[in-house]
Formats: C-alpha cells, sequence, structure tokens
C-alpha cells in the first residue's frame, strides 16, 4: 500500500469540489441543527431530556444504518463502465446489446469474496464473484457470475448446507476444516470446483487480474425465436495474476484487509486523473452450442459442475468493456446494487440448469429480505427504460407510478402487453420423464473434467502448488476425514492422489472409494 495513494486522499479531492458549496448542517427534516457536538441537558451536568430532538434523531438512524449483510458475498468492491460490442451477432440474438458493432452499454460491476463476512481480508482463497449488471434500453441484464467457469455442485438443494460448512461452527464461531473438508469428500461432485479453489487462481491478486464467467448455460434466442444455448466469458485485459505463494497472501491479509478493493478504487482513480484511459478492462467472448449438438455430448451442458471444451466449442470475441467510474458512495450504489439472475433482457434466456433455475428464485427474494420490497426502484438498480407495471406500495416506494391503472386489463390507456415479446420470447421446450427424484444426479460423472484439468491443464509447478495448498487444511481435520478426501483426489488421477497422500501421510498408497 503506497503512502497517500487515490484511496487515501478521497476527503481531500472531495473537499477541493465542494469546499464552500455545503451550507449549514440540518436534520433530515432540513431544519438548521443548532449544535452538533453537544447534548441538550438540564443543568450542566443534568439529564438529557426527551425534547433533544437533534440526538434522538442521531442515534436512532445511526442504530439503523446497516442492512443485512449479504449471506454469501458479503465482502465486496464496484465500479461503473461502459459494455462495447465488437461482434454484432443477430445471428444468434435480438439482443440490443450485441445489436451493432460499437454499440455501448453502461455497466456496473461487483466483485466479491464468497465465505468471508462484510469486513473480512480479500486475499484469502475463496471463489470470487464477478456481476455485471448492463443497464440496457431493454430493460437490466443481470450476468451474475463468478471467476471459475464452473461451481462445487450441480442442484441448488445442496447449496445452504455447503455454505454452512464454509462459514462459521455454530459453537465456536469460528471456520471449520472437519466441516469443509467432510462435506468435499462426501461431496464428490465439487472436486472440480475445489481443484480450481485450491490452484494458483484460488487467490487472484486483487480483482483486476482475474477473468469472469457467467458459469451457467443460458440462451440466446434470434428475432425468429430460433435457439442457440450459451456461455459467457470475459477475460482479463490486465493478465492472470495470483498469489501463488500463500505465505504472501496472508501477510497482506493481515497488513491490509482490503487490498482488492484499495486497488480497483485506486486504479480507476490514477486512470482518470492520469488522463491514460488505463481503465481496467476485459475482452468478451461467448460460446456457442445448437440444442442438436447439446443432445449429442457425452455430458450434461447444463451441469454447472462442466465446462464445454474449447476445442469443440471455440471461444468467439463478441465485447469488451471497461471500468471507468468509481462509486461517488459505496453504500448506496455498491452495497445497495443487487443482482437477480432472473433478469434476462430480450434475445437472452435462461436454460434447464438447476442451479441457474434456483438462482433466478433466490437472488430476487435475498434483496426484498435484505433490502425491502422495493430494491429495484434504488437508482442503481432500476432501468434505464421506462418501468410500468402493477406493483405498488410496499416499503419504501417512492416510485408508485401516480394515477397510472394497477390493474390489468383496463380501459383506461394502462399498461398493455409488450407486442414485441413474440419475437424474442424463448421457443417452447419439451421436457420427458417423470416426476421423482433421482439420486443419481448426485454422482453424474464427478471425475472426467477434473482428470484432464490435472492431467493437462496444469503444469508441474502449478500440480506441486496445489498439492501443498490441498494439503495444508485437510491435515488440520481428523484423520478419517484425511484418508476419504485424499482417496477422492485419487480417484480424480492415481498421481495427484499419490502426491497428496506423500504430503499427508508421507507414503503414496493409492485407495479407490
Ligand atoms: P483448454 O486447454 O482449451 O482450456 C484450458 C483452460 O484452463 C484455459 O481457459 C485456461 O485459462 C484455464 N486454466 C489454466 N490454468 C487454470 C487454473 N489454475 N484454474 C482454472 N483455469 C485454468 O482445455 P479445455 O477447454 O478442453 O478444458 C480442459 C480443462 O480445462 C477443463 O476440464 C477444465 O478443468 C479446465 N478449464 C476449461 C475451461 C473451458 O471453458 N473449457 C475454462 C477454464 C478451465 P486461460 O486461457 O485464461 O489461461
Amino acid at each position: 500500500m503506497s503512502e497517500r495513494d487515490a484511496a487515501a486522499q478521497q476527503l481531500e479531492q472531495w473537499k477541493a469540489k465542494n469546499e464552500n458549496k455545503i451550507g449549514y448542517a440540518t436534520n433530515s427534516a432540513g431544519i438548521g441543527i443548532v449544535n452538533p457536538m453537544t447534548s441538550l441537558t438540564i443543568g450542566k451536568y443534568g439529564l438529557i431530556p426527551l425534547r433533544d430532538w437533534q440526538m434522538i434523531e442521531h442515534l436512532s438512524h445511526f442504530h439503523r444504518e446497516r442492512i443485512p449483510e449479504r449471506i454469501v458475498h458479503a465482502k465486496g468492491a464496484g465500479a461503473f463502465g461502459v459494455f462495447e460490442c465488437t461482434k454484432e451477432l443477430s445471428e444468434y440474438t435480438s439482443s440490443s446489446v450485441f445489436e451493432s458493432v460499437g454499440k455501448k452499454t453502461p455497466i456496473a460491476v461487483r466483485f466479491s469474496n464468497v465465505a468471508g463476512n462484510m469486513g473480512s481480508a480479500d486475499s484469502v482463497r475463496d471463489p470470487r464473484g464477478f456481476a455485471i449488471k448492463f443497464y440496457t434500453e431493454e430493460g437490466i441484464w443481470d450476468l451474475v457470475g463468478n471467476n471459475t467457469p464452473i461451481f462445487f455442485m450441480r442442484d441448488p438443494i445442496l447449496f445452504p448446507m455447503f455454505i454452512h460448512t464454509q462459514k462459521r461452527n455454530p459453537v465456536t464461531n469460528l471456520r471449520d476444516w472437519d466441516a469443509f473438508w467432510d462435506y468435499f469428500s462426501l461431496t464428490p461432485m465439487c472436486v472440480h470446483q475445489v481443484m480450481f479453489l485450491f490452484s494458483d487462481r484460488g487467490i487472484p491478486n486483487g480483482h483486476r487480474h482475474q477473468h469472469g464467467y457467467g458459469s451457467h448455460t443460458f440462451s440466446l434466442i434470434d428475432k425468429n425465436r430460433k435457439l442457440t444455448w450459451c456461455k459467457f466469458i470475459y477475460k482479463t485485459n490486465q493478465g492472470i495474476e495470483n498469489f501463488e505463494d500463500p505465505k504472501e497472501a496472508e501477510r497482506i491479509a493481515g497488513e491490509d484487509p482490503d487490498y482488492a478493493t484499495r486497488d480497483l478504487y485506486n486504479a480507476i482513480q490514477n486512470a482518470k486523473e492520469s488522463g491514460n484511459n488505463d481503465y481496467p478492462s476485459w475482452t468478451f467472448y461467448i460460446q456457442v452450442m445448437t440444442p442438436e449438438q447439446a443432445k449429442q455430448q457425452k455430458f450434461n451442458v447444463f451441469d454447472l459442475t462442466k465446462v464445454w471444451p474449447h476445442k469443440n466449442f471455440p471461444l468467439i470475441k463478441v465485447g469488451k468493456f471497461q471500468l471507468n467510474r468509481n462509486p461517488s458512495n459505496y453504500f448506496a450504489e455498491i452495497e445497495q446494487l443487487a443482482f437477480s439472475p432472473n433478469n434476462l433482457t430480450p434475445g437472452i434466456g435462461d436454460s434447464p440448469d438447476r442451479m441457474l433455475q434456483a438462482r433466478m428464485y433466490s437472488y430476487q427474494d435475498a434483496h426484498r429480505y435484505r433490502i425491502g420490497a422495493n430494491f429495484q426502484q434504488l437508482p442503481v438498480n432500476k432501468p434505464v427504460n421506462p418501468r410500468n407495471n402493477f406493483q405498488r406500495d410496499g416499503l419504501m416506494s417512492f416510485y408508485n407510478q401516480g394515477g397510472a391503472p394497477n390493474y390489468y386489463p383496463n380501459s383506461f390507456g394502462g399498461p398493455h402487453p409488450d407486442s414485441e415479446a413474440a419475437n424474442w420470447t424463448p421457443p417452447p421446450q419439451q421436457f420427458e420423464g417423470k416426476e421423482d427424484y433421482y439420486p443419481e444426479f448426485f454422482d453424474e460423472d464427478n471425475y472426467s473434467q477434473p482428470k484432464v484439468f490435472w492431467e493437462r491443464v496444469l503444469n508441474n509447478d502449478e500440480k506441486t502448488r496445489l498439492v501443498k495448498n490441498l494439503a495444508s487444511t485437510i491435515k488440520l481435520t481428523k484423520r478419517d476425514i484425511q484418508e476419504r478426501t485424499a482417496d477422492m483426489f485419487a480417484n480424480v488421477s492415481e498421481d495427484l492422489g499419490a502426491r497428496l497422500k506423500q504430503q499427508l501421510f508421507g507414503k503414496s498408497k493409492v485407495v479407490h472409494l
């Protein structure tokens, strides 16, 4: 952390712009505050009367300054910028974002750690959230991605239990490595993501030096309602950088827990002040797959624990984005920034990915609890195009749509159905099968892609660090959990299992489950 960097100078910069523009202090009703430094008392050393409205309002509002922190992704940083289309995509989608080369769409981005609480350190081993809000003229498109193309699970019912193992033990209120590895070793569908997490990319060097992925399979719908399955990928133009030495990340976590937040703020501020336009930026790609191709794949293309191999589904460069404005107020613009995977604008649709289906419900529900029923009225969440709906009232409704009819059908010129919608609504989909629980889904092909990751993607040094990183916390658990976890990794590759056992037990016996 440099001395007096851009972040450290924020107040000074504010003063340079605003000095002498701000009038006298008031309460929230605009009434002048007489004395912000002392309470009203009966006599110099006497009691404070109830009529000291100034102190009562001051304290009462203070008590309510915090909203519930996000249950996951609580620690975050964000910024604003612009997305630019570099390839017209009418072949696949009617989306206005991709309608012509050079088309620009304003965006907001929020980066986050997943497991830690709001004040936790940035430089810890954890997946990172990487969510983009596109303010399109057709409504808000929220691409609520991560810095990995996959996730720990393929069924949403597992999510709350998984998160319990990443959060604090209910008795000790400490992170619990027994719970962490007990769960993973009993849930081998996690193994692909766990390998990403314990590889070098598990601790990125700040938010700017990582890729982002929409992760789920989405759909693109063209103006004739033709559907193409799609993945979204955004690659950093700053280059991948990681803390390969976890000790260095630990040192930074102690010295500057807000390392990534500071780095992002300073990078944007420095680019602005120097005028060099060197803002953090990413190149945006898609992968596409026809419904016919999807049926031919050996793996379930809607399974969030799997990637689409690049060789068969090459990346297509379609855009770029940069972040060129820091929030003018963190709470208003980042803490209240609320992403909802169900916000899909015309030309972009969902898929039968079970995790996506659940996230389309969960995020909005969580925001209603965390921020309130009218969270989408807040300036940072509201669309740039007109909103005409039939929702009214609720806490803090400041956009209550005046006298417009709040019902449909109506004969008073109120909102009417979108006559264009028929052109972009996804085509009808047919699903076959009986309503039932399908337990075999739990263990569907857990190992083939992790095996490729180990054998073909990582070089030997990266493999050595992955094994060391895994062993560093597995060894903190009970012996039977250590053995079961090592066996799970041996199922990915005998070599990986042997190396891990060597680290843990000083021997390399391979035991298959
Ligand atoms: P490719 O060789 O074409 O792609 C390998 C990918 O791995 C590249 O995108 C590379 O990213 C990425 N990568 C390299 N090191 C790491 C790491 N430590 N953590 C996460 N990603 C890393 O192979 P395939 O497409 O055939 O995929 C093979 C395996 O690669 C998959 O089974 C999966 O495990 C992994 N992978 C695949 C991705 C995909 O979308 N196909 C994406 C990421 C990983 P970069 O180009 O930025 O260096």
